[in-house]
């Protein structure tokens, strides 16, 4: 039996177990959440209310989720002592499935981003990010209704591995003089110092989830999002590992572009899913003017953080993107958004993004009912014009209503 040093295993709930490569979830699975910083305990609550509610009515009853706070940012230094205490880095792998809020990343604390050691401690290789428009939210373009795409972004490697030093540091300037003597490579003395790694290791196991994911949902596409044609031994070589993944392990359900057009005339014949590649800065136009070109899109670390927030634009903003960070089997989920500090305490913020973060793991545990319930009534509730203060702000003549409200409206819709 596992010990924790502060949190205490709710009884009346079950562990999810992982054997032989499935997941199996019980009726009332213990799932451990993150309150979070700033807006993070506003939008929390909410959440967890709209999915209890929602799970109650799916299943009657017989479903329910058993909620473990555990603590992370500023709420665990009041009670640890520290930012990100072992028992919760040890509660979300041993109870599999976890959710959290934004956090801050404390500043002088020796931490880089609290988020980035959660996903690198726990090896979440795979931020996935859906990003599907809903009907009468208020979006800079005309046909947000074609932008319906999952982003798989890389989330342990690329400059965001964290390997940097600054300009006059004794490891820059031994680098910049080593790389000078080995290699002939002349780098300004008064530079800063990043490395950029990208493996095959790291990059196969992204494109492999993405394509499992496509070939699962029945999706059309996965494309492979790079700048190949600059960098051609991370980002160039994550373009040809993505290929060789989509060959060697799905070669009979896959087909690449040139084969649709030699092969096929330009139709995608039916089972069969198309891997195309496209360069990341003109997949930035692509996604405003082919938006529905696009299904699956798996992308480098960095890209895939920029890609997912322009994309998030198109639908409505941070306030209506969720996500998950997933690694073979353990999958923490999470809003796209930060602490939101200037709103802190306000209840003001829109909790869609948790909220659908919130949707997102009702699915991964196969609680579809559930998850499409809250789908249906918050699309009904934003129909009636009834949206937090960032959507009001787009549309004509609409009063805000508060974070809490926003949730009980999707609640009373539930029917
Ligand atoms: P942010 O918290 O995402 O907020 C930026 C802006 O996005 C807000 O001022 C607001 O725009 C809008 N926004 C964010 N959440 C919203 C919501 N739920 N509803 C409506 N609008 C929302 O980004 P930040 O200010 O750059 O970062 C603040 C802190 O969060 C930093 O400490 C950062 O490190 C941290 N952070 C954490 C995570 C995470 O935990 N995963 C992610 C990103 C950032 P308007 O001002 O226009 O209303």
């Amino acid at each position: 039996m596992i010990h924790f040093d502060k949190l205490k295993i709710p009884l009346e709930g079950k562990k999810i177990e992982f054997t032989e490569g499935r997941l199996s979830i019980p009726d009332n699975p213990i799932i451990p959440f993150i309150e979070g910083d700033g807006v993070g305990p506003e939008i929390m609550k909410v959440t967890r209310k709209v999915l209890d509610v929602a799970i109650n009515k799916a299943y009657k009853g017989k479903k329910k989720i058993v909620w473990l706070e555990i603590y992370a940012g500023e709420k665990a230094e009041k009670k640890y002592g520290e930012f990100l205490p072992q028992d919760t880095l040890e509660a979300i792998k041993y109870f599999i499935v976890g959710i959290k809020g934004p956090l801050t990343t404390p500043i002088g604390g020796g931490y880089r981003s609290l988020n980035v050691v959660l996903r690198k401690t726990l090896d979440l290789y795979a931020c996935i990010r859906p990003v599907r428009y809903i009907p009468g939210v208020p979006s800079p373009v005309v046909h947000p209704e074609k932008m319906n795409i999952v982003i798989f972004r890389e989330n342990t490697e690329d400059v965001y591995a964290g390997i940097e030093w600054p300009k006059g540091s004794t490891e820059a300037e031994k680098l910049i003089s080593y790389l000078k003597e080995e290699f002939k490579v002349k780098i300004r003395e008064d530079s800063g110092i990043g490395i950029k790694p990208i493996s095959e290791t790291g990059s196969k196991r992204l494109v492999r989830k993405a394509i499992k994911y496509a070939i699962d949902k029945g999706h059309q596409s996965v494309t492979l999002v790079h700048k190949g044609n600059i960098m051609k031994f991370t980002e160039g070589a994550f373009k040809d590992w993505g290929y060789e993944v989509a060959k060697e392990e799905f070669g009979d359900k896959t087909i690449t572009e040139e084969e649709l057009g030699r092969k096929y005339e330009g139709r995608l014949p039916q089972g069969k899913l198309l891997i195309k590649d496209r360069v990341a800065d003109s997949m930035f136009q692509q996604v405003l003017i082919r938006t529905d070109e696009y299904d699956v899109v798996a992308l480098t670390n960095l890209n895939g953080d920029y890609l997912s927030d322009a994309c998030a634009a198109q639908i409505g903003g941070l306030g209506m993107a969720p996500g998950a960070n997933v690694g073979d089997y353990i999958a923490l989920f999470e809003a796209t958004h930060g602490t939101a500090p200037k709103y802190a305490g306000q209840d003001k913020v829109n909790p869609s993004s948790l909220i659908l973060s919130g949707v997102m793991m009702l699915e991964y545990l196969g609680w579809q009912e559930a998850g499409d319930l809250i789908w249906k009534s918050m699309v009904k509730t934003i129909k009636e014009r009834k949206v937090t203060y960032d959507l009001a702000r787009l549309m004509e003549g609409i009063e805000p209503v508060k974070c809490s409200k926003f949730g009980e409206a999707i609640i009373e819709r539930m029917k």
